[in-house]
């Protein structure tokens, strides 16, 4: 049985999660988790993203206490929006690049970058829910937009590929694959999860099981992707945070 030793997606109450950064650290403590990541949401996401960028290099000093307390790692990343069609995230290069791991995500609660974008690319998106042809034409720009962010920014993994916002998985899972970017297997969200493991397994794409929690008893709670894992038998060296995976993060 393959298992997970570390749940990198979580969220604190610096975004939209209820749980301070100590809560986090001790309820992956007490699943017996080896590591945890805290990663709240990018500064352009709507009511929900971190006051500003900075924040996570507070984290990171919390992040040291915390790991020493409990005995357990303690990874401070950030969940960053796609804000823009040409793949920016709202993650400045200097912040990023002090964080130990960067996630890329697709959130239709997002200010874009230029802000007209918001009208022109993620409005239409609420309406294509009404429209056949605007959802395939809203598909397009959705990958387009997760593929060039995959390419500039190097992200460790892409959240909950086609959640909220379709994507063409085969796409996505091609430039994962060139780029050694993950696909998650978010435990915590209903999207066609087995689409994402066919889609990774075709193309040779690393996937990664996070729980996505914003509350305590949520951390670490990753039977949902194990099931979906075991189901769809994916290799367990294809799992990033598999014991028996690459742990490329460790590297
Ligand atoms: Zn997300
Ligand atoms: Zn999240």
């Amino acid at each position: 049985m393959l298992q997970l030793y570390a749940d990198w997606h979580t969220h604190s109450c610096y975004s939209d999660g209820s749980m301070t950064p100590e809560q986090i650290v001790a309820a992956a403590a007490r699943r017996g988790l080896d590591e945890v990541a805290i990663t709240d949401h990018g500064p352009r996401g709507m009511f929900i993203g971190v006051r500003a960028a900075r924040v996570y290099l507070e984290l990171k000093e919390q992040a040291a206490r915390l790991a020493e307390r409990y005995s357990i790692r303690v990874l401070v990343g950030a969940e960053a929006n796609v804000v823009s069609l040409s793949g920016d995230i709202d993650i400045p290069d200097e912040v990023a690049g002090k964080l130990d791991i960067l996630i890329a995500g697709l959130h239709p609660q997002v200010w874009c970058k230029p802000v007209m974008q918001t009208l022109t690319w993620i409005l239409p998106g609420w309406l294509g829910r009404y429209s056949g042809r605007v959802r395939a034409m809203m598909r397009g720009a959705n990958t387009k937009a997760l593929v060039a962010a995959i390419y500039k920014n190097r992200p460790a993994f892409v959240s909950h590929p086609g959640l909220m916002m379709d994507v063409d998985l085969d796409e996505i899972a091609r430039a994962c694959s060139s780029r050694g970017c993950a696909m998650e297997i978010n435990a915590g969200h209903h999207y066609d999860r087995d689409g994402v493991i066919k889609a990774a397994l075709k193309w040779g794409a690393p996937l990664v099981v996070n729980s996505d929690a914003h509350y305590p008893e949520s951390v670490g709670e990753l039977a949902e992707g194990l099931a979906l894992l075991a189901k769809n038998r994916v290799p367990p060296e294809q799992v990033l945070n598999a014991r028996e995976g690459l742990n490329y993060l460790a590297n």
